[in-house]
């Protein structure tokens, strides 16, 4: 767009071959990642960085984060991919909980900062991402 103001353009665009959501890789092939510790200087950790996006959200209202299919994150994400929707949220938002020997995903959606990741990255593209009811999102004002 920009170089479009100088009266110029590429003669070319850059296509991907695959959904960003076909590119993950099964659990039993991927290299844990030991990501250095937050200094809280220049990096911060998950709740840090949710409290400085500054979103609000309306008490109680409905999780807006659904499920198109329920089974899913148990029966095909957990397996495979260690449930990646525990990474790749940005908001720690999909939690996994193991009690004894039953495992349930928890969605803690009051956390969201609402980037979409999850209903773009979701494997099965199983999770619809839809606007939190009451204006809820960021306090733009208060920035
Ligand atoms: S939109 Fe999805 S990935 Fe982004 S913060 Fe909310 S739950 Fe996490």
């Amino acid at each position: 767009m920009w170089l479009a103001s100088f009266k110029f353009n590429l003669p070319w665009t850059l296509h991907h071959k695959k959904g960003d959501h076909e590119t993950l890789i099964d659990i039993n092939k991927a290299k844990p990642i030991n990501y250095p510790k937050p200094d809280g200087i220049y990096t911060f950790d998950k709740l840090n960085s949710i409290s400085l996006s500054n979103i609000g959200h309306d008490a109680n209202q409905p999780c807006h984060l659904k499920l198109s299919n329920q089974e899913i994150p148990i029966t095909y994400n957990y397996p495979k991919y260690n449930s990646p929707e525990q990474r790749y949220c940005p908001a720690g938002v999909y939690e996994i909980i193991k009690e004894g020997d039953s495992v349930k995903l928890q969605i803690n959606s009051q956390n969201c900062i609402h980037c979409k990741t999850c209903d773009i990255k979701d494997p099965k593209q199983n999770i619809n991402w839809v606007p939190p009811e009451g204006g809820s999102g960021p306090i733009y004002s208060k920035m």
